[in-house]
Order: C-alpha cells, then structure tokens, then sequence
C-alpha cells in the first residue's frame, strides 16, 4: 500500500516523509506518542508555545537546511544567551568577556587571557584527556570550578576525569563581549511553534499516532516496501547484544503568577548542590508573548536511562560506541530498513544535522 513506512513522526521522520512524498512516494508516518513532532514538540500554556521535551533553539551554517525549514516556518529573531548561577552569583554564557570581567574583575581581552594562562600553567595541563583536563585547559581553574563541574557531573552522572574532553569543545570561548551561545550566522525558534512546523511538513501525509511499531511489528511491516526506523536501534534488535546507555530527563513544568520570573529562557545551575541542571522561562523564547501576570517554567533533572523512560542523550564513551557498532552492522545487513535520527544512530544530533541528514538519506 505504501513505499515508505516511517516509524517517528520527530523531526527525522517528518523531513524524510516530506521529501520522499515530495519525489511521488506513498509514505505512511507512524509514531508511539499521541503527537507529531517527537522531542521538538510543544504547546500552548497560557498562550506561551511550551517545550515539552527540553528547549530547542534553531541554529545552523547549513544555508541548504536554513532555506528548507523556512518552507515550513518563518522563524524569529531569538538569541540564546542563557545565564549561569553559581551560589547566586550569576554569570553570561558562553565563555566570553562579560563572564571573564566578572569572574576576574578584569577589562581587557589581554588581561583575561593572561588570567586564563596563568590558571592551565599553574593546573600543569598540556595534554588534555579528559573533561576536566580539556575544560581547564580552555578557560582555566576558577571556571571550571564554578561553572562546569558540578554541572557537567549533574548532566552526565560521572564526574569530569571520566568524561571524554570531546562534550565540551561544543562551546565557544570568545575574548569578546558577545554572549551568543551559538556561533552560526542562522538562529531562531519557528513563529507558531514547532509542532506548526512539523504538522505543515506532514501536510497530505497520512500519520497514524498511539501505535507501537515494535508491538504490532508483524502486521505493520506488510503495509510498506521498505521502512525507515528512527526509534532506538537496540530495542528494534531486542537488545540481542545488550542495552546501550542513554542520560533520560524529568522535567518538572509549573505556571507562575508572575510576569517575568528569571529574565531569560535558561538559566544554568552549576552548583553540584541543587539537583536540576537548569530552569527554562518558556516566554523568552517569543519575547515575552502569552498571558499578562504568567509565566511558565520548567526545571531539567537529568537521570539514568532506564527500560520505559525517554532516552534523550546517548553516552558518548568507547564502551556504547562499540556496542552501537555491533547493532549497525546488524542494521546494515537488513534489507529494505533504513535507521534514522539520534535514537536510530545512537547520535548526539542538533537540529539542523538531522535535518540535513533526512534530506541527504531521503535523496
Ligand atoms: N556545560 C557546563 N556548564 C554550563 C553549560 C554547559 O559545564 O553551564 C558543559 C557540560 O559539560 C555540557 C557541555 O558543556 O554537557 C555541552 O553543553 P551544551 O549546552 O552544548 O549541552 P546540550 O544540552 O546542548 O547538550
């Protein structure tokens, strides 16, 4: 009946439907949750579009990707420039001049480097291999101590000597006073929201929502040529050589009957102390829109993936890495399945490079 059965409804799925209807393939979009749009959806709460899974921030180099997803949205001119609190005291992010003059009292680029050279000379860091060695060696001990640490150790469950020094070299370190958490020349969140987005990509594809593909797997593989699978990819293979692991999330969502409660879409908490990683006003996204007198606010606690909970980051160490090789080896030998988007990959992946992936895949 169909070329294509997509298995996700995120935004994986929903670009490879949307491209693939667009070449004259008959594509079904199927998906376990009773929404579209997987972890990028969100929704209206007090008339502020609400992230439901975590904020998502739209930035890309990628001009092919920028002039897509604009099919699909016009996107406003948000710039994320989340704060961080240490204890109270609050720093800009990323890295950049304001955080170095108040973290230092300094005033000039040359003064903060100096400042930073002292720090990783005095620490004896050459060779960085680790987190902790890696972070240190970029902006020096007072930094690290304050404002990666504890949060790093909260965000993963390990502390920085047994994380890779990869995770961290995600973020800019500017000598300038630009507190622009991302260095693409395009940034924004989607006017009308995500799930607006991704319902317009799916607009004349039929979706089907509440189904299990690995429960009614039998019945459903009948129905398509050739099927495209963007869940987890040990779960389709029934975990044959084990679990991989996964860092899951409870988000904690309150309104507030205030009208501006921290003054930003994120702020970060990077004392080890306070359990959730950072808080997100979901106003600040749209700059203020929704209902006078409300606000909306989300706290992230990160925890260990277990069995029925979301996977939202994979783990990033030689151990997952090697099992993720076993599965895609697997994944390759099987014909006329295809394995998609983060869960699929077992990839830590932004926005853009799944879109980009989608449409590469798709072509
Ligand atoms: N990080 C940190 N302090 C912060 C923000 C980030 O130490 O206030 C570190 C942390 O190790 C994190 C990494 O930088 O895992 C990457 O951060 P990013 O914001 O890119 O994480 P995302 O939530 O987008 O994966």
């Amino acid at each position: 009946m169909y070329d294509y059965l997509i298995v996700g409804a995120g935004l994986y799925g929903a670009v490879f439907a949307q491209q693939k209807t667009e070449q004259g393939f008959r594509c079904l979009v199927i998906d376990r949750r009773n929404h579209i749009a997987g972890n990028i959806y969100s929704e209206k709460v007090e008339g502020i579009e609400v992230h439901r899974y975590g904020p998502h921030i739209f930035h890309t180099a990628n001009e092919k990707v920028w002039n897509y997803v604009n099919r699909f949205a016009g996107f406003n001119h948000f710039v994320y420039s989340p704060i961080a609190n240490f204890r109270g005291e609050l720093y800009n992010l990323p890295f950049n001049m304001n955080t170095f003059v108040k973290m230092w009292g300094i005033r000039t680029p040359e003064e903060a480097q100096e400042m930073i050279q002292r720090q990783v000379a005095e620490a004896g860091v050459l060779n960085p291999k680790n987190l902790e060695e890696q972070a240190i060696s970029l902006v020096g001990t007072d930094i690290y101590e304050k404002l990666i640490k504890g949060y790093t150790k909260k965000q993963w469950g390990r502390s920085c000597r047994e994380l890779p020094a990869s995770i961290i070299k995600r973020l800019p370190v500017r000598l300038t006073f630009d507190n622009n958490y991302f260095n693409h020349p395009y940034q924004g969140i989607p006017k009308g929201g995500y799930t607006e987005m991704v319902s317009r990509m799916l607009d004349g594809i039929e979706v089907r929502l509440g189904i299990d593909f690995l429960e009614q797997k039998k019945e459903l593989v009948k129905l398509a040529e050739k099927i495209v699978y963007t869940g987890m990819v040990d779960a389709y293979f029934d975990y044959r050589f084990g679990e991989l692991q996964y860092r899951s999330l409870r988000f904690e969502t309150e309104t507030l009957e205030t009208e501006n409660y921290q003054g930003a879409a994120g702020m970060n908490y990077t004392d080890d102390a306070v359990p959730y990683t950072r808080i997100i006003e979901h106003k600040h996204f749209t700059f203020g829109e929704g209902n006078p007198g409300k606000t909306v606010v989300t706290k992230e606690y990160p925890q260990v993936w277990k069995p029925g909970m979301e996977a939202y980051y994979p783990i990033g160490d030689d151990v997952n890495h090697a099992l993720y090789q076993k599965y895609k080896e697997l994944a390759e030998k099987e014909e006329n399945l295809q394995f998609g988007g983060r869960l699929g990959t077992y990839r830590y992946m932004d926005m853009d490079q799944t879109v980009a992936q989608a449409m590469e895949d798709a072509r």
